[in-house]
């Protein structure tokens, strides 16, 4: 009896840490487009360089994490018109707690190209505790590009939480395990 619920409370203690938590939303790429994801920066964009400087640094945190099927991102010098593309754009609009959003272009259940809009007005209040909060925006965005969606069950704990709340309180601003976890199951 005793050896029986040593074992049961092990299970209680151990279980939620073992559950994958992540969210699929049901769109991703094709393995040959995974590896070969350009991105642009709109040439009107607002703050267009340091958009470029921080993307950049948010889209490496998502390569090289699994050992298979992993993304490659890489810059376009020119609007892209081909598959395989995520376009950023820019927009300013003070009355809304959305910092940024991604908009969709499918082929079934696969990606062909994906949008991201920031939203400019948060930095231009000084919204953004530093350079890491943004990259952290920027890095959840990427989630969604590759196909993840919201994660809530163990709070803001990772990447993929519906609110920045993951760098307010936690200062995460990479994948983490479960994030990771997901792109395992959608790529690996
Ligand atoms: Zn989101």
């Amino acid at each position: 009896m005793r050896k029986l619920l040593v074992i049961f409370s092990l299970v209680l203690v151990f279980y939620p840490v073992n559950v994958s938590a992540y969210k699929l939303s049901g769109y991703y790429w094709s393995s040959w487009n995974l590896r070969h994801l350009g991105w642009w920066v709109s040439d009107d964009a607002y703050y267009r360089d340091y958009i470029r400087f921080i993307f950049r640094r948010a889209a490496e945190s998502w390569e090289n994490l699994i050992s298979k099927g992993s993304p490659n991102f890489y810059e376009e010098s020119f609007r892209p018109h081909e598959y395989a593309s995520i376009l950023i754009y820019t927009y300013n609009y003070s009355d809304s707690d959305t910092l940024a959003y991604v908009k969709f272009t499918t082929w079934g259940s696969k990606l062909v190209i994906v949008r991201i809009y920031i939203n400019i007005a948060p930095l231009e209040k000084g919204y953004y505790i530093d350079d890491y909060h943004f990259q952290a925006v920027l890095a959840h965005e990427i989630g969604h590009v590759l196909g993840l969606a919201h994660e809530s069950r163990y709070g803001p704990t990772v990447l993929m939480y519906g609110s920045d709340g993951y760098y307010v309180k936690g200062r995460i601003y990479m994948p983490q395990e479960d994030d990771r976890n997901g792109l395992i199951a959608l790529y690996g």
